[in-house]
């Protein structure tokens, strides 16, 4: 699936960003990605959550870029936090060591659901597949998660 993403800002330096897809190796998609990177840790001092929820696979170079912006973050004396990773990622990001670097936490999926929902109420190109609650295209006419037709 092609790499999506959705920005929530609570406040001005206090933003979550929920990737939606994989992130592999797309050229195209990875260089979006880091100037979305690139603009949420722009501003000193920002907490930048990065929501993996919706993230089955992360190339290296994926790797690398999440590490780009956690320095980033790091250096301006910001907080950088990965939520909800899957269990394969996160096996990955520990045989790396960078589970001792990056704070990865994990919340319940209500929670999760009531920021997705926050964040739909504000974009008409997306809506919630009626079958398995993911966010996706308005357009889409079957769901790229559980493959439904809608
Ligand atoms: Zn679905």
């Amino acid at each position: 699936m092609e790499l999506d993403y959705k920005i929530v800002k609570k406040a001005e330096k206090d933003i979550r960003l929920i990737l939606f897809g994989d992130i592999g190796m797309d050229l195209k998609a990875l260089k979006n990605l880091k100037t979305v990177l690139d603009d949420l840790t722009m501003v000193p001092g920002t907490k930048l959550i990065i929501d993996f929820k919706n993230v089955k696979f992360i190339s290296s170079n994926g790797i690398s870029m999440i590490i780009r912006a956690f320095k980033r973050i790091e250096q301006s004396n910001g907080i950088f936090e990965i939520y909800n990773m899957s269990s394969a990622i996160f096996s990955t990001f520990e045989l790396l060591g960078l589970t001792e670097m990056v704070t990865i936490k994990y919340e319940s999926s209500e929670k999760s659901e009531e920021i997705y929902n926050e964040t739909l109420e504000n974009d008409q190109a997306k809506k919630k597949c009626p079958y398995c609650m993911k966010i996706i295209e308005s357009r889409a006419i079957r769901c790229p998660y559980c493959y439904k037709v809608i």
